[in-house]
């Protein structure tokens, strides 16, 4: 690295340092004495961690069929053995730290995607390979691309203005040397030796992509991250002959077992991306913005070659179906209602404008009860498209200006716009009379019909809430109480002037 590279990133205020808990989890990792109640202890303080970790505990990357529910985090702990409890956690603290920065917010999702990807196929390939500690060598594929993160962060224009080449192999490493002095496999080693990561992931994270390494611990990163690049894009001829390079002679793989290993990527990517917050099912959608970028560096060479009017017209077009795709980034894509990336963006504004406006704002989560039961009985297929109907029962019961957005799984939110809490209370209950008394699908001649219960909350009227966050809390305390009090109905979170929270009303 240039050493004004180094002198800038080690002055650069904006890069992200570790947290506590991530000081503390390296400490234990240090030290020979560490045990698991040590362990749990640090962890324990940190409470998004440890659900991160009991979550991880009774995903089917450790649960078995056999087993019981694990509750706790020693239980999980347990199961998931010290060093491997320990890089997981670390994994989801950097994760967290870097994942909070969004200098050049499109970029940055796909570098978390294909580190999640990496990380994933990593997994995959040690179980293949039958190599010992898998988490290890999941965190270092985690880890890889820390340093494009790091570049983004500190320089974010001259980053964004590198020649146009893909985001991994030797041309972007060439180009970053070139413009930057360093690249981003120098510059994420130098992070991790900043941080007092281990020595080995610094040497995962420096050699992610040598695809000539001998070394099949360090070829395993690297062969992960080509796993991920081939996912996302599986017609890369580029990535399938570096990772075929480096599968045969390093790992001793066979091609079918590398269609072996897709698939079972393909299987373990749904949990893993939740686990660490990334959306990976955007593949398609990803391909067509890439195609677009090919298509708008079309149109600056008509402009340079003075083909204006050529120019223009592409120019229209590109522009309509940018908007196309734009609408389709903020659809779920089973039910079509919005997805939370597009609540989260419109709701904030919805409470600012309800504010300034001085009319009330009503928003509710509505969560389907015993769905499981439906899925379980009828398979998930049916479960889909009850999941389908049900929104668009929801969809046509609202009025034009309120929004229906896919929250998760199977709830929702409701966006009542100027809409106190009776008028509320009332439109909720009315939506779940005539939805319970249709059927949402028939199998075998016979009607399948599904209750839902729903949590309230209202700004303005009575209760004020300090932001949109708040008020998502509040309906989701409510919707916790209607399914307490038996389900099948709808239940507001009271508030008092003071703001603090009331007993849940059932209505
Ligand atoms: P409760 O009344 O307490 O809400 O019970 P529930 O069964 O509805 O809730 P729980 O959270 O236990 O289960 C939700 C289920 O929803 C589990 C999950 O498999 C299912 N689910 C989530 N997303 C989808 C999906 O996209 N399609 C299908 N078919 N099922 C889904
Ligand atoms: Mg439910
Ligand atoms: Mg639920």
């Amino acid at each position: 690295m240039h050493p004004d590279l180094v002198s800038l990133l080690a002055h650069c205020r904006t890069l992200p340092t570790l947290p506590g808990v991530a000081l503390r989890l390296l400490e234990l990792a240090e030290d020979p004495g560490t045990d698991l109640a040590a362990t749990a202890e640090a962890i324990a303080l940190d409470p998004a961690l440890s659900a991160r970790l009991l979550r991880i505990a009774n995903s089917p990357l450790y649960a078995s069929a056999t087993r019981r529910r694990v509750d706790t985090l020693s239980q999980a702990l347990a199961l998931l053995g010290l060093n491997a409890a320990l890089s997981l956690a670390l994994g989801f603290v950097v994760a967290r730290t870097m994942q909070a920065d969004r200098t050049l917010a499109g970029l940055h999702e796909r570098v978390w995607q294909r580190s999640v990807l990496a990380a994933t196929a990593a997994r995959a390939l040690c179980e293949r390979l039958q190599f010992e500690r898998p988490e290890e060598l999941m965190l270092g594929a985690l880890l890889q691309d820390i340093g494009i993160l790091a570049l983004l962060n500190a320089m974010p224009e001259r980053y964004a203005r590198l020649p146009d080449v893909p985001l991994q192999g030797r041309e972007r490493l060439q180009a970053e040397r070139d413009h930057l002095g360093g690249d981003h496999t120098e510059v994420g080693a130098w992070l991790a030796a900043r941080w007092g990561l281990s020595a080995y992931l610094q040497r995962m994270i420096r050699s992610s992509e040598t695809v000539e390494t001998r070394d099949p611990t360090l070829g395993c990163v690297v062969a992960a991250g080509l796993l991920a690049d081939l996912w996302l894009r599986p017609d890369d001829a580029h990535a399938r002959a570096q990772l075929d390079a480096i599968a045969g002679p390093c790992l001793g793989l066979a091609p079918l077992a590398l269609e072996e290993l897709s698939a079972r990527l393909a299987a373990l990517a749904p949990e893993v991306a939740t686990l660490f917050d990334v959306r990976i099912e955007r593949e398609e959608q990803a391909r067509q913005i890439e195609h677009q970028g090919r298509e708008l560096a079309m149109i600056r060479q008509l402009l340079e070659r003075q083909e204006l009017a050529v120019a223009r017209r592409e120019a229209d077009r590109l522009e309509a179906r940018a908007r196309e795709l734009d609408e389709l980034v903020r659809r779920d894509p089973l039910t079509g209602a919005y997805n939370r990336r597009q609540l989260e963006d419109v709701l904030q504004q919805a409470f600012d404008e309800a504010d300034r406006a001085g009319q009330p704002l009503s928003i509710a989560f509505v969560d389907l009860d015993d769905f499981k039961r439906i899925n379980d009985r009828h398979g998930h297929l049916i479960g889909d498209k009850v999941l389908r109907e049900f929104s668009q029962a929801l969809s046509r019961m609202l009025r034009a200006r309120d929004l229906l957005a896919r929250y998760g799984g199977e709830e929702f939110l409701v966006v009542l716009h100027r809409c106190g809490a009776e008028r509320g209370r009332q439109i909720l209950e009315r939506i779940l009379a005539t939805v319970a008394a249709q059927p949402m699908a028939i199998v075998d001649g016979e009607p399948i019909h599904v209750t839902f219960s729903a949590g309230l909350a209202t700004h303005g009227e009575e209760a004020r809430f300090p932001d949109a966050r708040a008020m998502l809390q509040a309906a989701d305390e409510a919707l916790y109480g209607a399914k307490r009090e038996g389900r099948n109905q709808v239940a507001m979170r009271a508030r008092d002037h003071a703001g603090a929270p009331g007993p849940p009303a059932i209505g």
